[in-house]
């Protein structure tokens, strides 16, 4: 119990949770035996997706990017750049100047939910529209300039500027999408305007954003991965182990691979560790039995995770007193932030979780129950951590090369407290004793990673 035994401080203190919460809460732990075991899973299926005739029974399906050109510094120039697909939708401006040396800036729009679930031209009409008034306000409205698009869902890519949608994922389900080239609804859209120019120089990876922006400064980066909304890695692979590749001759060795970890566990493989609350996640979920692992991990599904677990047990009378109410009831209303916060409280001290219990309108909260409260959210956050780990040193040890950086975004890895450390310790324990890692925050690679991404393409058409 990851609780007790990594804290080392007066004992008397704080309260221990009780034997019953930490016994029910047995089956959210995963020890060294089950990451062995998912290391070996997850290596497999990464295997498969490489495979030119396994592929389509993969469930890490490895997608090619066509990115096989980390950023040397030297971009330069001024770019546009889209990011869809975490918690915001957002419109920037790039001017790269030389090495760590720029000047973004950037607008957030709305999604309304009606357009994340309505019509596809509705949604890529929406996204226009944002890109044009952002341009207006940024006085480049008539010029024509570069973009990256920033498109955070499962690509199946036919080149830098192409790039076929597999499915939705997250909280996104709009019609006629699927199996259409992004790229192009989105010219459509700009084209059905008429109003503004853009040259859409590459569609991009979230987690090939942020390998690209943490690569930038440290060439060590190699891996990129997003704990946020959704979850995902991606890294850098020889080519002559992607049996599907199909990029340019060229002397180029190696290529981003974007992984789409977050569908591991879709043909069952993550059965033997999912509980009731992951089921019944899942059957209530927009994407039934999809993206199995990524309900295990991401932040669009931790609150709710905690809170099923919660709920059960104060039905059960293990927790108020048997006293729910009707936040606790509602599906959602128990954010993952709150997670974060609870487990931000100094041990022994309960100020964040009597608040968050507040927000839940529980009354008559005792001490005790908010020491169960937090080891169940400690519980729900360390899976997530825990699983995270088992798939990232899995890739390190496929790479094999002396030492790797993973370039880290996302609102959980952000925001938790311990997540960061968790992967860490975990990571290091399973990673070959001589190759040597670290995980990195990467500034916002959604963002910048798009806009180097863009000048990387652009160098190579010698347009910039
Ligand atoms: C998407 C990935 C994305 C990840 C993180 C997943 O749902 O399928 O493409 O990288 O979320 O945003
Ligand atoms: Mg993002």
């Amino acid at each position: 119990t990851p609780y007790i035994k990594n804290l080392q401080i007066d004992k008397s203190k704080f309260l221990e949770p009780s034997p019953i919460i930490q016994q029910r809460c047995q089956e959210l732990i995963i020890d060294d035996k089950t990451t062995l075991k998912l290391m070996d899973l997850v290596l497999h299926e990464v295997n498969r997706g490489l495979s030119k005739k396994e592929n389509k029974d993969a469930d890490i399906k490895c997608y090619v990017t066509y990115i096989q050109d980390l950023p040397n510094g030297k971009e330069r120039g001024k770019f546009l750049a889209l990011d869809l697909g975490g918690t915001n939708f957002r419109v920037l401006i790039i001017h790269l100047k030389g090495e760590n040396d720029f000047e973004m800036q950037s607008k957030i729009y709305a999604v309304p939910q009606n357009i994340m679930l309505g019509s596809g031209e509705q949604l890529f009409d929406h996204i226009a529209e944002c890109l044009a008034n952002f341009m207006r306000e940024h006085n480049v409205y008539a010029e024509r300039l570069p973009l990256g698009f920033t498109f955070s869902f499962p690509l199946l890519q036919l080149g830098l500027t192409k790039g076929l949608l597999v499915r939705w994922t997250k909280g996104f389900n709009c019609e006629g999408v699927v199996g259409e080239d992004v790229v192009q609804l989105l010219k459509d859209a700009i084209a059905r305007r008429g109003d503004v120019q853009i040259d859409v120089c590459a569609i991009l990876n979230d987690t090939t954003g942020t390998l690209m922006s943490c690569a930038w400064k440290n060439h060590n980066c190699k891996i990129g991965l997003i704990v946020g909304t959704g979850s995902n890695a991606c890294y850098v692979e020889k080519i002559k182990n992607v049996e599907n590749w199909d990029g340019p001759p060229s002397d180029k060795t190696h290529v981003l691979i974007n992984t789409e970890w977050g569908a591991f566990g879709d043909n069952g493989v993550l059965d033997f560790i999912r509980t009731e609350y992951d089921r019944e996640i899942d059957e209530n979920s927009i994407n039934r039995g999809k993206q199995i692992q990524e309900k295990m991990i991401s932040g669009m599904y931790m609150g709710e995770l905690a809170r099923l677990v919660i709920y059960k047990f104060t039905k059960e009378g293990l927790l108020f007193n048997g006293v729910d109410s009707e936040s606790l009831r509602k599906r959602f209303l128990f954010f993952t932030k709150y997670v974060s916060e609870i487990e931000s409280d100094k041990p022994g001290n309960y100020t964040n979780c009597m608040q968050v219990m507040d927000e839940l309108g529980l009354t008559n909260v005792t001490e005790q129950d908010c020491a169960n409260v937090r080891y169940i959210c400690e519980c729900v956050s360390s899976r997530a951590a825990h699983l995270v780990s088992a798939g990232i040193a899995a890739l390190i040890n496929k790479m094999d090369e002396p030492s790797v950086t993973v370039g880290v975004d996302g609102s959980v890895y952000r925001f938790h407290p311990k997540f960061h450390d968790l992967m860490m310790k975990r990571i290091r324990q399973f990673v070959k004793p001589e190759i040597s890692f670290d995980l990195m925050l990467s500034e916002d690679g959604s963002g910048r990673g798009a806009a180097l991404v863009a000048a990387v393409a652009c160098r190579e058409e010698g347009r910039v």
